[in-house]
């Protein structure tokens, strides 16, 4: 994704020297000497990184979600298995997983398919929870298309699940929201669930 590209001067600049100054202060906190070898880039290196992986918080996710006109269009779209990486706020630890989309156009309003993963791109670069990052995809989509119906499925392994606490490493949440005809026709929604499992014959991994 040409992520270089996009137009986000409107919003607010990342503070890299302060991110630098964060990291130094937990690298001291843990007890281990910032200025040794090993250490010495690390703050840079991490809020150079963080200003990529977080870099969705000042691009509006709106901005470029272009809607076409076709009036060929009136069945469930769905795209399946869209890469994730997202940052937990509690911990600030990844999840990482899949997001599947499904809507139904009506009166022939679609959208562009790199788009929607761009969409869940932009909303997963933030500092997030898993259900409100679902409920935005879900929401946005709603709000661009004027759909029949809009879902959202997300699985996702947390390391904040994995690594501490409980540690239950492979557990996976999954999360959904459903709008329109999703909601309020079973049928529907069964189907969508139905294509969104199907693909990999006697289940799949993620
Ligand atoms: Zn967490």
């Amino acid at each position: 994704m040409a992520r270089k590209n996009r137009k986000h001067s409107q919003l607010k600049k990342m503070d890299l020297k302060k991110i630098e100054q964060g990291v130094r202060l937990v690298i001291e906190g843990i007890g281990e000497d910032p200025d040794r070898p090993g250490l010495k880039g690390t703050p840079g290196r991490v809020a150079r990184m963080m200003d990529d992986i977080l870099g969705g918080t000042r691009i509006d996710p709106q901005e470029d979600l272009e809607v076409f006109q076709d009036e060929r269009h009136d069945e469930l779209v769905l795209i399946r298995n869209i890469p994730l990486y997202s940052f937990c706020e509690h911990h600030l630890l990844p999840f990482a997983g899949v997001a599947h989309v499904a809507y139904i156009p009506k009166e022939g309003r679609i959208i562009g398919l790199s788009k929607i993963a761009r969409l869940v791109d932009t909303l997963a670069r933030r500092l997030q929870v898993q259900e409100r990052l679902t409920k935005q995809v879900a929401d946005i989509l709603n709000a661009t298309l004027n759909p029949l119906g809009v879902m959202v499925v997300i699985e996702a392994e947390h390391l904040c699940m994995s690594m501490r606490g409980v540690k239950k490493p492979k557990a996976i949440t999954v999360t959904s929201a459903v709008r329109g005809s999703f909601r309020n026709n079973p049928a529907t929604r069964t189907e969508a669930m139905m294509l969104i499992k199907g693909g990999i014959p006697g289940g799949r991994e993620i």
